[in-house]
């Protein structure tokens, strides 16, 4: 009952501007990223800058639509023509799962046809990354990742998944502790890369 109203208030509707209901990104608006980009061993959709990719990661984020999630982890995933044993998304702490409701980056994972893998985790709070220097972003995520070793990945190729690419240094901390265990490759996909 509450979802009824709430999407009578607040109608799902295409953010490319095209007037479609019922989603959030439509095929026709999709299309405007193809092809997805691939750059070394990382996949993305869009530069960091493109204004409808802005819209659909802030829809994602804040405004907790996992719809716009869904659309955009299937557009990633028609991109990969790789094979990979597991993806795993770039987790966040519990006490921000706790206030959104869920990772952005599980829904994007679980939107592709990949084992998904969930040992990953982040064992500290961290500041937002945007604030920070060089040097301080560093110092911010020293040892915040843990990989829990459930499921062991010695050997195998996998896919690291996050909404945003900015100076990687999110995703070196986590390929640091992830190189721990001897995976085989370390891939990455997000849906916007920044410059650097
Ligand atoms: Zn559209």
């Amino acid at each position: 009952m509450f979802k009824f109203i709430w999407d009578l208030l607040f109608p799902i509707q295409c953010l490319g501007g095209c007037g479609q209901y019922d989603m959030w990104l439509c095929p026709k608006c999709a299309e405007t990223f193809k092809p997805v980009k691939k750059k070394g061993n990382l996949f993305f959709i869009s530069d960091y800058k493109d204004e409808l990719m802005q819209k659909l990661i802030h829809t994602l984020k804040y405004n907790y639509c996992e719809e716009a999630g869904r659309d955009l982890g299937k557009l990633l995933a028609e991109a990969i023509d790789e094979e990979f044993d597991y993806c795993l998304p770039s987790p966040i702490s519990r006490s921000r799962k706790r206030e959104r409701g869920f990772n952005q980056a599980e829904i994007l994972c679980r939107a592709m046809d990949i084992k998904l893998n969930l040992d990953l985790i982040k064992i500290k709070n961290t500041r937002s990354q945007m604030t920070l220097n060089r040097e301080e972003r560093l110092v911010n995520l020293e040892n915040c990742f843990k990989y829990k070793n459930n499921i062991d990945i010695k050997g195998k190729k996998l896919l690291l998944v996050d909404d945003v690419w900015t100076t990687g240094t999110t995703m070196g901390e986590m390929t640091r502790e992830l190189e721990k265990f001897a995976p085989k490759e370390i891939w990455y996909a997000v849906l916007a890369k920044g410059d650097s």
